[in-house]
């Protein structure tokens, strides 16, 4: 892994792949800090993740940059308002034991109706 601060990327990471562009996704939101696109698996009517483009494990390390996690808040205040009502839930598994399996930090966005059944 590459631990320059403004270059962080982990060569196994599929987030760091899709950030570059290397695997393709459905992008709904992009810009110097983040990265957003639709989950594979959706829970909810929208259920986009939003992905900083810098590798780090989870949300605690993202703590460190707290410029950079509230950005991830505020891009998913906008998606929620974009692409529903404007209502969200923002969801950061974080641990093995609590459903992380990419271990990339990631935000769940879900809004716009039921979610579906099953663990996030
Ligand atoms: P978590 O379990 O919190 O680590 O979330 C990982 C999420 O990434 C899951 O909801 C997966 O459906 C989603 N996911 C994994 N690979 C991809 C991919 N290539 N494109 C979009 N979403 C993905
Ligand atoms: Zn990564």
């Amino acid at each position: 892994m590459n631990n320059d601060a403004a270059e962080r990327r982990d060569e196994d990471c599929v987030f760091c792949k899709i950030v570059a562009g290397e695997i393709p996704s459905e992008r709904v939101h992009e810009d110097d800090q983040v990265v957003a696109f639709k989950d594979l698996s959706p829970q909810a009517p929208v259920h986009v993740l939003v992905v900083p483009r810098q590798h780090r494990a989870d949300v605690r390390e993202l703590a460190h940059q707290p410029e950079q996690l509230a950005h991830v808040v505020a891009v998913a205040g906008s998606l929620a308002q974009k692409l529903a009502d404007g209502d969200f839930r923002l969801v950061f598994n974080t641990g093995a034991n609590a459903g992380q399996t990419v271990f990339h930090v990631h935000a769940h966005v879900l809004a716009s109706g039921e979610l579906a059944e099953g663990e996030l």
